[in-house]
């Protein structure tokens, strides 16, 4: 699986990340996703509803906006984006949410080294996904 966002996506992530530091930044990734690519059109950046540095949580209300805005411009609810104030990997408890979100895919920034990694889990199995910058 690779995941290709653009340039301008990811300093969006970024600068919201420091923003909301320590506490992790949350948005959602619209876009185009087939067997094994998926490509980010849209960012949307939503607050963390918990204002936690280990945990987020996005408002199901907005989940719900997105995933119809997504229909009504032929795109797919394609991933969750958080931050860490920790190294750029998943959880405990994100591990534990991604069995709840199929096969969504998981973007993780450290906002300690600015390091960028996705994740998806593929038959139970945590398995990290290439981005691609354009
Ligand atoms: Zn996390």
């Amino acid at each position: 699986m690779i995941l290709r966002l653009k340039r301008h996506h990811i300093e969006l992530l970024k600068q919201e990340a420091k923003k909301v530091h320590p506490v992790e930044a949350c948005a959602m990734l619209l876009g185009k996703a087939s067997k094994n690519e998926a490509v980010v059109r849209k960012v949307k950046v939503t607050p963390n509803k918990l204002k936690s540095t280990e945990r987020f949580e996005i408002d199901a209300e907005m989940v719900a906006a997105a995933i119809t805005e997504a229909e009504k411009e032929c795109l797919d609810f394609i991933g969750l984006f958080h931050s860490h104030p920790a190294p750029a990997v998943p959880s405990t408890i994100d591990l534990k949410y991604m069995k709840l979100w199929g096969d969504t895919l998981w973007l993780i920034l450290s906002s300690i080294d600015d390091k960028l990694a996705a994740y998806q889990l593929n038959n139970s199995t945590v398995e990290e996904v290439s981005i691609k910058m354009e």
